[in-house]
C-alpha cells in the first residue's frame, strides 16, 4: 500500500496545475506523521494572479444561462460519486479520519451541495413589482470574485459547500484549504475542469495565514468565505470590511445539548456521541455542553460509559475504526492541555484521558461547572463536558451563557416543550430529538460570535448573491422645472 498523494503541481491556476513559488507545505498522514505529499505555497504574486484570471473569466460564465451552469455542477456531482472511494481514501489520508466516516460524510456531502445546486440554478429568478403605470424589477446578480477559506476537519465538504452556491449564481472562486488538508480541494477543480467549467472559474491556492490575509485584502476580490476560528473570523471580517467586502462567516461553537428527563435515554446517548466523537470531535457545531436533567442524569452516564467501550480506536483506513487520530500534534496538545485543566479545575473523568500520541480517546466530564474552562471554551477534540440541570428555565438561561451561537439540541418527548426550548436557544442551527444533520436542503448558519451568513440550501444564494433594483418609466417624466 503506498501512502503517495502527491499531486500534479501544489496550485490551481486559469484551470491547469500550476507549482507554488511560496514556502514548503509538507502534507503529513495524521496517523504516522509520514509525509505523504510536498507541496508549495503560493507567493504573493501567484495570489494577485489567481485572482486576476478569476475576474477576467467570470463574466463570460455569468452570461451563461443559468440552466447550463447547473448543468457543470450536477456532472461534477455524477463524477464525485463515481470516484467516492478513491476520493475518500484521499481525505482520509489528508484529514486522518477513519475511512467509514468518508465514505459517507465527505466528499458524498459536497455532491449534494454540487447536486442540490446544479439543480436549483434554472429557479433564481427576480421579483416583478407592479407600481401602476410603471413597474420595477429586480435581478439577482453574482458578486464577483469570491474567496472561500477552510478549515481543516472537512476540508472537501467545505470546499464544495462554498463552491457550489457560488458558481451556480455565476461568480468565480479562489479557494484556500487549510494548510493541514491542501488536497481535496485541488480535486474537485480537476473534478470541475472535467464536468465542464470553464478555465479561471474555480482556481486553488495553498498556503498558510498570510495567504489566507492577501487572499482576503485582494482587490479583485468581492467576498471572502471563511470556515475556521472566531478570533480567525475577527481578523478576516475586519480586513474584508475595509474594501466594503460581502463575508460569510463560519466559526467556533460550544454548543449545548439539552437532554429532559423525558427523553429517550438510548436515543439521547446516541446522539451526545455522535454530537463530540464524530470526526475525533473535530467538528464546529458539536454539543460539547450536555446538559442532563436529574431524572435521567445517571442512566444517562450510565449507559454512555457502556458504549464508549464499542469506539473502535485505531487505524483510519480499516474500515472498522470508528476513532481516528488527531489532525496534529499541535492540536492534540491544545485537546491535552484542556483535559488537564478540567482535572485541575474540579471535573471527574467518567471515561478517556489524554491518550497517547496521535490519539485522544472519548473523553467525558462530570461534575463539572459553568464557570470551568472546560464548559467555556471550544477545545476541538473528543471531549464532552456532562452538566447537570434541574428546570427548564434555568437550562435554558445557562445553555445561552455563552458568546458562541453556532448550534444546539433538545432532547425531549414532550412536543411542546421542544420547540418553546428551541425558541428560546441563541443559536443558528438546532436539532430536536436529533443532533449534528446537516442536509443540503436545511440553511447552517450561526448568530452571535459563531459567525454570520448561512451555508446550504436556497438561503445561501442569498449570500453569494447581490439585488439589483430597476426602475421602468413606462410614460412621459413629471418635472416641477
Ligand atoms: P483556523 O481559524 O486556524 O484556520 C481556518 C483557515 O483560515 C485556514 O485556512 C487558515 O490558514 C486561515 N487563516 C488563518 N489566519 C488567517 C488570516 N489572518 N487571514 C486569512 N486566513 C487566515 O481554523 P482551523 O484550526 O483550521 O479549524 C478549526 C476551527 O474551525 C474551529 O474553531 C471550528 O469550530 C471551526 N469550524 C467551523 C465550521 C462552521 O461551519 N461553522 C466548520 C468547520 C470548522
Amino acid at each position: 500500500m503506498t501512502l503517495n498523494a502527491q499531486p500534479a503541481a501544489s496550485l490551481f491556476i486559469g484551470g491547469r496545475p500550476v507549482e507554488g513559488e511560496g514556502g514548503a507545505l509538507p502534507v503529513l498522514y495524521p496517523y504516522t506523521g509520514e509525509e505523504i505529499a510536498s507541496l508549495r505555497e503560493a507567493s504573493a504574486g501567484q495570489v494577485a494572479e489567481a485572482c486576476r484570471v478569476a475576474a477576467r473569466a467570470q463574466p463570460a460564465w455569468a452570461a451563461l444561462a443559468p440552466a447550463e451552469r447547473g448543468r457543470v455542477l450536477s456532472r461534477a456531482a455524477a463524477i464525485i460519486r463515481e470516484r467516492n472511494e478513491e476520493l475518500s481514501r484521499l481525505e482520509t489520508l489528508d484529514t486522518g479520519k477513519p475511512i467509514q466516516e468518508t465514505l459517507v460524510a465527505d466528499w458524498e456531502s459536497g455532491a449534494q451541495a454540487l447536486e442540490f445546486f446544479g439543480g436549483l440554478a434554472a429557479s433564481i429568478t427576480g421579483q416583478m413589482i407592479p407600481l401602476g403605470r410603471d413597474w420595477a424589477y429586480t435581478r439577482r446578480e453574482p458578486l464577483g470574485v469570491c474567496a472561500g477559506i477552510g478549515a481543516w476537519n472537512y476540508p472537501s465538504q467545505i470546499a464544495c459547500w462554498k463552491a457550489a452556491p457560488a458558481l451556480v449564481m455565476g461568480n468565480a472562486m479562489v479557494f484556500k484549504p487549510s494548510e493541514e488538508t491542501p488536497l481535496g480541494a485541488l480535486k474537485l477543480a480537476e473534478i470541475l475542469l472535467e464536468a465542464g467549467l470553464p478555465a479561471g472559474i474555480f482556481n486553488v491556492v495553498q498556503g498558510r495565514a498570510e495567504v489566507g490575509a492577501a487572499l482576503a485584502t485582494d482587490p479583485n476580490v468581492d467576498k471572502v468565505s471563511l470556515t475556521g476560528s472566531v478570533p480567525t473570523g475577527r481578523k478576516v471580517y475586519a480586513a474584508a470590511a475595509e474594501g466594503m467586502r460581502h463575508v460569510t462567516m463560519e466559526l467556533g461553537g460550544k454548543s449545548p445539548l439539552i437532554v429532559f428527563d423525558d427523553a429517550n435515554p438510548e436515543h439521547a446517548v446516541s446522539a451526545a456521541m455522535l454530537a463530540n466523537f464524530y470526526s475525533s470531535g473535530q467538528i464546529c457545531s458539536n454539543g460539547t455542553r450536555v446538559f442532563l436533567q436529574e431524572g435521567i442524569r445517571d442512566a444517562f452516564l450510565d449507559r454512555l460509559a457502556e458504549r464508549v467501550r464499542n469506539v473502535r480506536m485505531g487505524d483510519p483506513l480499516d474500515p472498522a475504526t470508528t476513532h481516528g487520530p488527531i489532525i496534529n500534534p499541535a492540536q492534540a496538545g491544545k485537546i491535552r492541555a484542556a483535559i488537564a485543566s478540567g482535572l485541575e479545575q474540579g471535573a471527574r473523568l467518567l471515561c478517556g484521558g489524554p491518550g497517547e500520541g496521535a490519539f485522544i480517546p472519548p473523553t467525558v466530564f462530570t461534575d463539572a461547572s459553568d464557570e470551568m474552562t472546560i464548559t467555556r471554551d471550544e477545545i476541538f477534540g473528543p471531549v464532552m463536558t456532562t452538566l447537570g440541570f434541574h428546570d427548564e428555565e434555568e437550562v435554558i438561561t445557562r445553555a445561552n451563557a455563552t458568546g458562541f451561537g453556532l448550534a444546539a439540541g433538545v432532547f425531549t418527548q414532550d412536543l411542546t416543550r421542544a420547540h418553546r426550548v428551541i425558541a428560546q436557544l441563541q443559536a443558528g442551527t438546532c436539532w430536536i430529538n436529533s443532533y449534528n444533520l446537516t442536509p443540503v436542503e436545511m440553511p447552517f448558519g450561526a448568530v452571535k460570535q459563531s459567525g454570520l451568513g448561512r451555508e446550504n440550501s436556497a438561503a445561501a444564494i442569498e449570500h453569494y448573491s447581490q439585488l439589483k433594483s430597476v426602475y421602468v418609466g413606462m410614460g412621459g417624466v413629471d418635472a416641477p422645472y
